[in-house]
């Protein structure tokens, strides 16, 4: 029962300090900002702002509670006990009992997000002006989304399975060897097997723009065919660019919203910063991470299933890989937020140096232009709580942002 109470205290810990850091962070909003930035924002759009943070964290406070709830409730009467209780009166081979348990569990989550989305996409993105998407679309989405997970997360699932009823001894390490190479292949292959499902990818086409870009790629050494203008005004009105793809699959890709929002000379700018992930190699450094990560995970895993006491204490008929990954992912919780801690703090310094990079190319005042017309557009916090920014922030605020390109712009 100890573990039964430990998992508990776990999922309220980490409700209860969400819960806090996201309050902080909505409060610390409205504290005052730098002349510089209370010169940028006006009043009323920072009134907005924060109307549309508002909106989202009470969506994310209720929708987080519930999620709370089931879970506490399943755990203290036994529900997952009884799932595998019921999913065993169906099935005999352990892989197939496995895939029908998450499937469940699969199912019962999106169901229980369902309405969350809903409300989110179709009344506060709406309401904000951000919302593209036609509720046809939406349920398209919805259905690609999980025949992607049945068929991606379901297979990678029945091999892991199999590996662990048949190969018990060297569980680990096979395991780590296939996840490994499926996570390499799905780095690789993501923009031309994934993406396409969603969205449509074009090569940059001909014109001024793409002069302008073609001089700065070719100053930082970065083949221009890698570079794509994706559909994102289909779904939303935010724009955004990403570098992704290791080895040959390497890309870049603008959202189409962000080409319409900025002047050529910021979109270069923006360029020459996801440039700059690809000259420092961060998506290969993530990977790498990312890598080692599972392995570590995958032995504690290993290590944990060894006890009987885990799988008394969530009610299951008898010792299980399903059950054992269930507990061991409660009890990983607080790992799995430290890790987060650490890949986020790793994340901000990449773009601080991507940024380096960017006004390095002589690009450090449009990329602050960019800055700050993208956090205008997407109603970005331009305050958020450090608390906050510590926890769940991959970028680094903007005001930090636009203070180390002021720094840095003599240089270029
Ligand atoms: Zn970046």
């Amino acid at each position: 029962m100890t573990i039964l109470y430990i998992v508990i205290v776990i999922l309220i810990l980490e409700y209860a300090v969400n819960e806090l850091v996201d309050y902080l962070n909505l409060k610390h909003e409205l504290k005052p900002v730098s002349p510089y930035l209370s010169r940028i924002f006006s009043y009323m759009q920072r009134k907005k702002m924060h109307l549309y943070h508002l909106a989202n964290y009470r969506t994310g406070f209720f929708s987080s509670l519930v999620s709370l709830i089931v879970i506490l409730s399943l755990l203290i009467f036994n529900g997952f006990g009884q799932i595998d209780y019921w999913i065993r009166s169906y099935f005999d081979n352990e892989i197939l009992i496995t895939l029908a348990f998450f499937g469940v569990i699969g199912v019962g989550g999106s169901i229980l997000a369902l309405p969350w989305e809903v409300y989110n996409t179709f009344y506060i993105e709406k309401r904000f002006d951000f919302n593209r998407q036609t509720p046809v679309l939406f349920i398209l989405d919805k259905i690609k989304g999980m025949a992607v997970s049945i068929l991606l997360g379901g297979g990678i699932l029945a091999i892991v399975t199999w590996i662990y009823y048949n190969l018990n001894d060297h569980f680990w390490w096979i395991a780590w060897a296939v996840i490994t190479s499926f996570s390499l292949f799905m780095t690789m292959f993501y923009s031309n097997l994934i993406v396409p499902l969603f969205n449509k990818q074009r090569p940059l086409e001909e014109g001024e723009l793409r002069a302008e870009i073609e001089e700065t790629a070719e100053k930082a050494g970065f083949k221009l065919d890698n570079i794509y203008v994706i559909d994102g005004s289909k779904r939303s009105t935010k724009s955004n660019a990403y570098f992704t793809g290791i080895g040959p699959k390497k890309r870049i890709v603008l959202y189409d919203t962000l080409i319409n929002d900025l002047s050529n000379e910021e979109i270069v700018a923006v360029l020459a910063h996801e440039i700059g992930h690809y000259k420092k190699k961060h998506v290969t450094l993530n990977f790498i991470t990312g890598v080692l990560q599972t392995g570590v995970i995958l032995l504690l895993f290993d290590f944990i299933t060894g006890y009987d006491a885990i799988y008394k204490a969530i009610g299951a008929v008898k010792p299980s890989f399903h059950m054992g990954l269930l507990v061991f992912g409660f009890l990983f919780t607080p790992a799995s937020i430290l890790i987060g801690l650490v890949t986020s703090y790793f994340s901000r310094k990449a773009e601080y140096q991507a940024d380096a990079f960017a006004a390095k190319l002589g690009k450090a005042r449009a990329l602050i232009g960019a800055l700050l017309k993208l956090t205008d557009k997407n109603l970005s916090n331009i305050n958020p709580h450090p608390a906050f920014v510590f926890m769940h922030y991959s970028h680094p605020p903007v005001n930090e942002r636009i203070k180390y390109l002021e720094s840095l712009k003599d240089q270029s």
